[in-house]
């Protein structure tokens, strides 16, 4: 399963410079992981600090 971001998400952008695939973007409400991109590496996971990102 692709990771997904929870609405804890404080829209830092720290994830999206961090993906290796640019999977992620601003959406409407908080950053959102394109799951037919994401690569499940994890990076973004570790990256937040806010523990928003987690596997779906
Ligand atoms: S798990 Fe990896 S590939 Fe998927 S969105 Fe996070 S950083 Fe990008
Ligand atoms: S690193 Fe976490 S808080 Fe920052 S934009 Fe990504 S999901 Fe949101």
């Amino acid at each position: 399963m692709a990771y997904v971001i929870s609405s804890d998400c404080v829209s830092c952008g720290s994830c999206a410079g961090a993906c290796p695939v640019s999977a992620i973007a601003q959406g409407d409400e908080h950053y959102e992981i394109d799951a037919s991109s994401c690569i499940e590496c994890g990076t973004c996971a570790d990256t937040c600090p806010v523990g928003a990102i987690s596997q779906g």
